[in-house]
Parts: C-alpha cells; structure tokens; sequence
C-alpha cells in the first residue's frame, strides 16, 4: 500500500493522539506527536524559572533553545515513542496541569515554533507517518496527503481530560481542566504565528457523539479513498 502523510489537528483533548495511536499501529507507521515537545519546552522554561504565574522571560529561553534537546524513543512495551529532554524521559512531567497551564504561552514564541517544525518535517521526509498538533496540516506539512481536524465540544473535552489525569492519580478539579482547555484553545486559535485554523483541505470530524472505534473506522475508510488516488 502506498505510503502517505496523515495530519491531524483540532483542539485540546479532543482525542488527536488516540486516533493518531491507533492509526501509526494499524497502518504500521510513525507516530509523532507534537503536543509533547512544546511541552518539553515548557517543562524546560519551568525548570529553568523562564517561566511562572506571573512572569515569562522569553529572551532567556530564546537564549537557550540550543541547549534543548528534544528525541522520541520507542517504548516496545507501551507501543509509542516517548519524550525525552537533554536524555531525560519526561513523559509522566509533561502531562500535568501546571504544564499544560504554560505550554500555550510558550508554544507562541516563533523561534521555539521555528526549531521544532524543523524537526518535525525531518522526521516526515520518508512519509508513512502520522503526526498530531496545531499546525500539521497548515505549516509543518501543506502538502499532506490526508488532514484530519477534529473538533467536540469544551465540556466532552474537559470531561475527558478530567478523567484521565484523575486516573493517573492527579489531584485536579473538573473546573480547573475545563478553564485549562478554554484558555489553551484562545491562546492557540489567537496567536500571531501558525495559529490553530482549519486547512482548507482537511476533513473536519466532530467526535462529541462518535466512540473511538466509529472514528477509527471512519478514518481508516478515508485513508482508503486517499491511498487509492495518490
Ligand atoms: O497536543 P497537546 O494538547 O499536548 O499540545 C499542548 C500545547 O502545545 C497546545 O495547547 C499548543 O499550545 C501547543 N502546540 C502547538 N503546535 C503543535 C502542537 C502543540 O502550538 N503542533
């Protein structure tokens, strides 16, 4: 079967890197996700003070984005690749609100954005690859073959994420997710540099009433479309 480039975007939580996950394994190919190295930024710029409740200073992260070093690793036992900064598997780190409460206001600075496209469209270069985020589908790769937007309402995706981080033993409250999703959705529809927009090209799927396996089922029916004509 022909190798293709699968780009999905869309809000926060709305489910981009399960679909992503299921998609890299059934189809045998690379799942990036690029939600996790702006968070590994982040995580970086709170470690290093640059950043906190009420101050950000984005020179001295600027400053030291030679010094970040990002990499996925390949976790057999998982079945997806992990973080890792400066050889540091931050995974567990980077999923926690107080990350995700910082991620969107580093996400806007254009040299942060600048050094981790470049990454990401090296790892695309031999296609077979499926990549989540904000911007696949309009900046990392305009040229995909198949764009995937995916939108559900704030409160089906709070829940969600309530749900997980409180499974993962997170002390967090469903208010504090839902204002953590609303914000990060502004930041990042907001911004001046690669803003979350809709690519013209990309099939928009509203999951608020669809499980995971009718979505799966019906990407996977799209994939065949598109393999087909290529
Ligand atoms: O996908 P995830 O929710 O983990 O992404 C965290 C944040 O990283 C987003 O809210 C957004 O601010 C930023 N991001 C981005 N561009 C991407 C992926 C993520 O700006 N391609």
């Amino acid at each position: 079967m022909k190798k293709i480039t699968i780009a999905i975007d869309g809000f926060s939580s709305t489910g981009k890197s399960t679909l992503a996950k299921q998609l890299a394994k059934e189809l045998e190919y690379v799942y990036v996700d690029t939600g996790a190295m702006y968070r590994a930024v982040a995580y970086f710029a709170m470690q290093h003070e640059f950043i906190g409740a009420d101050f950000f200073d984005k020179a001295a992260l600027i400053e030291s984005l030679p010094k970040i070093q990002l990499e996925f690793r390949y976790n057999a036992d998982l079945g997806f690749a992990e973080m890792y900064l400066n050889g540091e598997n931050v995974e567990k780190p980077i999923r926690t609100i107080e990350v995700s409460s910082f991620v969107s206001k580093v996400a806007e600075v254009s040299e942060v954005r600048t050094k981790l496209v470049e990454q990401q469209q090296e790892m695309g270069t031999n296609k077979a690859i499926v990549m989540d985020g904000r911007d696949i589908g309009t900046v990392v790769f305009p040229n995909a073959e198949l764009k995937i937007f995916m939108t559900a309402s704030a409160e089906t995706r709070a829940q969600r994420r309530f749900y997980e981080l409180q499974q993962k033993g997170d002390n967090v409250s469903y208010e504090d997710v839902l204002k953590n999703v609303v914000e990060r959705d502004y930041i990042d529809t907001h911004r001046e540099d690669s803003p979350l927009i809709i690519a013209d090209d990309a099939i928009e799927i509203d999951n608020s009433y669809l499980s995971r396996e009718e979505q799966f089922a019906a990407v996977l029916e799209l994939i065949n479309d598109v393999v087909k004509t290529v």
